[in-house]
Formats: structure tokens, C-alpha cells, sequence
């Protein structure tokens, strides 16, 4: 008989994969020797060193028994921070200089300016924290600076949407070791965001109810689920490009993370921690990039669904991928997610 790759497509984007799983290769086939990074270079992230960077705009200091919010003033840099956020230093979006630059942001159908803001988010005073094992406090502190950060820049005009993101390994795109997150607020909202809130007002329309809602009731059901909580489940998309991709999604509707109550800020730095771990001791510390999916337009709250989807960076995608925008994905969502709840359960 004939047997053919699946094709699969996504919930709500027009993107297709393959799922080639005549290489049958298991997840575990990706872990690999671990490579040592270059430690000798001075980290600029780093204790001691903030005098390298541009002063804070937002600061968690710890005071005592408490922590307390503030900058860094007229030239002087704090020392005692637990989170630090600074603007990138070659900033990919840039602060609009006065009121002309703000209405003069997208000049045409095909020309504007790279208007908003950039800003490296780092997580904590250890070099070498990560998500997977790090401790709880600091890492609800870190959920917190995104939601700080995430109302602030949502405040400003120009700003349309608010990526959040963190890469990990040179591999994944992290030219600094330190444990890093980037924001990134853009005068538009980008492709794969704006399809995916598009298709979810259709869907919205056609049916006057949330297709994320939806997506969680039938996953949890299903054998791509990973972690299923109180607050949030976890499970491998149908339609996963990368092996051993997973997605984070809160079970109370909102369309971004303004709202979180602080015992789910708690629960999502927990579920974070808990399937990030999963990955790292699955494939021995891969490098990733994980990202969160918003919107910070009104409109969209009752029909959009925020979520933080983790790709883990173990393929490269040759020609094919970045020719077309169609996938290869040679490990089947079912069976990360099973390899992902065995070291779960381990
Ligand atoms: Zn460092
Ligand atoms: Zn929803
Ligand atoms: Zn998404």
C-alpha cells in the first residue's frame, strides 16, 4: 500500500506542513553534545558591569525584604536589581523624535519608518539563569517586568503590537549568553499576529465564540496534550512546524496578559518552568526560541486569545522551508508530546 506524509494546517494560519514521519525519528534523535559557549568574554548583562549598558528604564530592586520598581537616574547605575531593562543598543525600532515622526509612521503602502521601541529584558542577576530551573520567585518577578513593560509601551499611540520573545543558543539567535528577553513595539502589527487575529474574528463571527477556547477543549482531549492545570494547558499543535514545538495557553479567555491575576501569574511562571524543564532534560539543553502571540487593540479582546508558543531550534530548515513558507516537520505532534509527558512523569 501506499502510504503517504500527512499534511497538516495550522488552526487559523494558512500554513501547511508536512509531517514526514517515513524518517521516523524520535525526538530524543535531536539531543546533542553539548558545545561550550565562550565564557572568557566580559558580559555586559552582567553584575558589576551595567556601566556598559544604557541606563535602565525599569528596575526591580531589592530593598530589604522588599522589592521595589525604579530606574536608573542621571547617570548613575543601581547595582542591587534582580531584573534589569534596558533599550537594545542597536535598536531595531527607534522612539519617534517628536509629534511629525509619529504621523509620518507608515509614509506610504510600502515605505515608513522604524518607529517604536526595543528593549532587552534581562531576567536576572545569575549569568546563567533559565527558565527551566529557575527559582520561583524570580521567575514570577520576570512574568511581572513583561506585563510592566507590556502596559507601558501598549500606552503609546504609535505602538501597535508588542512582541515578547527570548532566544536561546547561538542557534536559536541569542548573540549574548546572559539570560535574556527582547521587546520589540512595532507602528504595525506583523504578519503572522495579524493572521492569526484576522482568522480569529472570522471565526468569532461565524460561530460567537473564541476559537483558542475552543482549540483547549479539544486538545486537552486529545494525545498532543502536555500539561493541563488549573490555570493553563500545555499541548504540541496539530500542525507543529518544529519537533517537539509546544504552546502555552491560559484557560481564561484575554487577549493579552494585562489581566492576570497574581495567582496566575504564579501558575504561568510554574507551568513555564515545568515544560521548559521537560524540553531541556528531553534534548539535553536545546536551543529555542519561544515567543508570546497578543493583541493590544481593544477590539480584538472578546475574539483573540493570548498565548506563548515555544519552538525548539532542533532542525535547520534548508531552502524549501524559507523558499515557500511550507514545512517539513519530521517528528509527529503526538509523539513529542508523549516523549514530552514520559520525562514529565519520569
Ligand atoms: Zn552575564
Ligand atoms: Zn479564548
Ligand atoms: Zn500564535
Amino acid at each position: 500500500m501506499l502510504a503517504y506524509n500527512e499534511l497538516r494546517k495550522d488552526y487559523l494560519l494558512n500554513r501547511w506542513v508536512v509531517i514526514a514521519t517515513d524518517r521516523s525519528r524520535r525526538p530524543t534523535d535531536f539531543a546533542k553534545q553539548r558545545t561550550e559557549s565562550d565564557q572568557n568574554s566580559l558580559c555586559p548583562l552582567c553584575v558589576g558591569n551595567e556601566n556598559m549598558t544604557p541606563p535602565a528604564l525599569l528596575l526591580y530592586l531589592k530593598q530589604n525584604e522588599e522589592i521595589k520598581t525604579d530606574r536608573d537616574h542621571n547617570g548613575t547605575r543601581s547595582k542591587n536589581w534582580l531584573i534589569r531593562v534596558i533599550p537594545n543598543l542597536y535598536p531595531a525600532f527607534s522612539p519617534p523624535k517628536d509629534q511629525t515622526d509619529q504621523a509620518q509612521i507608515i509614509k506610504s503602502g510600502s515605505y515608513g519608518f522604524a518607529i517604536g521601541h526595543h528593549e532587552v529584558l534581562i531576567e536576572s542577576p545569575n549569568h546563567d539563569e533559565d527558565p527551566a530551573d529557575a527559582e520561583l520567585p524570580q521567575l514570577t518577578l520576570l512574568i511581572k517586568a513583561y506585563i510592566d513593560r507590556l502596559r507601558e509601551l501598549c500606552a503609546k499611540p504609535y505602538v501597535k503590537y508588542i512582541s515578547i520573545f527570548r532566544n536561546y543558543g547561538k542557534e536559536a539567535g541569542a548573540s549574548l549568553s546572559h539570560a535574556h528577553s527582547q521587546i520589540i513595539a512595532t507602528p504595525t502589527v506583523p504578519i503572522i499576529p495579524a493572521q492569526e487575529i484576522e482568522a480569529s474574528k472570522k471565526f468569532y463571527e461565524q460561530n460567537q465564540k473564541c476559537v483558542f477556547c475552543d482549540i483547549i477543549k479539544k486538545e486537552v482531549k486529545s494525545p498532543r496534550i502536555v500539561i493541563d492545570n488549573r490555570h493553563f494547558v500545555v499541548f504540541a499543535p496539530y500542525a507543529s512546524v518544529h519537533p517537539l514545538e509546544f504552546w502555552i495557553l491560559p484557560k481564561k479567555h484575554a487577549s493579552n496578559l494585562l489581566g492576570l491575576s497574581k495567582a496566575e501569574i504564579k501558575a504561568f511562571a510554574e507551568t513555564l518552568r515545568t515544560s521548559m524543564k521537560a524540553l531541556k532534560d528531553l534534548v539535553n539543553d536545546p536551543p529555542y526560541n519561544f515567543s508570546f502571540h497578543l493583541s493590544i487593540n481593544h477590539k480584538s479582546e472578546n475574539y483573540y486569545h493570548w498565548h506563548l508558543e515555544v519552538y525548539p531550534r532542533l532542525s535547520i530548515w534548508a531552502g524549501f522551508e524559507k523558499n515557500t513558507g511550507m514545512y517539513i516537520n519530521t517528528v509527529k505532534p503526538e509523539i513529542s508530546a508523549a516523549e514530552l509527558r514520559k520525562i514529565l512523569q519520569a
